[in-house]
């Protein structure tokens, strides 16, 4: 399992993308500073570090200048404006992506898996795990759903509610089973109508017709189950 540390002060960022990448698969640390970052980073030896520029303590630059001296250890720099990632290409730090604010979770994590394939970690090096269903496309390393090459966006959620589905075809989950697969863990009262809510907004997003759903059958009484194609 891969390590990732971020080094964000945005607490609420740094939850978003502990959870996406916890969801692909990665151990996540963070720091809400640069200086703790930094100690963070050694105590942890992580195989990928997610930098803000702007924080408290010790900025990223020196952040990533000081990493930089000690290790090659890839980093994905992230800020908040265009005009300061052209600075920081040309201040050569050696990192190996730049992310600006806003993004997308999902497409951080892409950008983590990219970075650590190009980096030669074992733990990005298993071959990716793409389904096929009909003409779309789940990448389960990626955590993106296309349609005809035409990206789809879906909460992490209805991302492993379909991921579930579709890895079996023509096997029908209940709803336990279902809300077991989205790693939400608690079941609460009410919990039937909740994966029913979060399917319905699935299907709105994945169906050509979502009144009449072609990828996500349902089995009355019992639960749903990924169409045969
Ligand atoms: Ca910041």
């Amino acid at each position: 399992m891969s390590k990732i540390l971020i080094i964000e002060d945005e607490a609420e960022l740094v939850k978003v993308l502990r959870s996406y990448l916890e969801q692909a698969g990665f151990e996540v640390h963070s720091s809400y500073r640069g200086d703790t970052g930094l100690e963070t980073w050694k105590s942890t030896q992580p195989d990928l570090v997610i930098l803000d520029l702007n924080l408290p303590g010790l900025d990223g630059l020196d952040v990533a200048r000081s990493i930089r001296r000690q290790d090659d250890t890839p980093i994905i720099m992230v800020t908040a404006r265009v005009e300061e990632m052209d600075k920081l290409i040309g201040l050569e730090l050696g990192a190996d992506d730049y992310i600006t604010k806003p993004f997308s979770p999902r497409e951080v994590v892409a950008r983590v898996r990219t970075v650590l394939r190009r980096a030669g970690s074992s733990a990005a090096q298993s071959t990716s795990r793409v389904l096929r269903a009909a003409d779309l496309e789940i990448d389960l390393d990626a955590y993106t759903v296309t349609r005809d090459n035409d990206s789809i966006d879906l909460t992490p959620t209805e991302f492993g509610l379909l991921a579930a589905l579709a890895e079996r075809p023509g096997r029908v989950l209940s709803r336990s089973q279902l809300l077991e697969a989205t790693q939400d863990g608690v079941i609460y009262e009410g919990y039937e109508r909740t994966i029913d809510a979060h399917i319905k907004n699935l299907r709105a997003k994945i169906e050509p017709d979502p009144k009449s759903p072609s990828y996500i059958e349902t089995v009355f009484g019992v639960g749903y189950r990924f169409a045969k194609g």
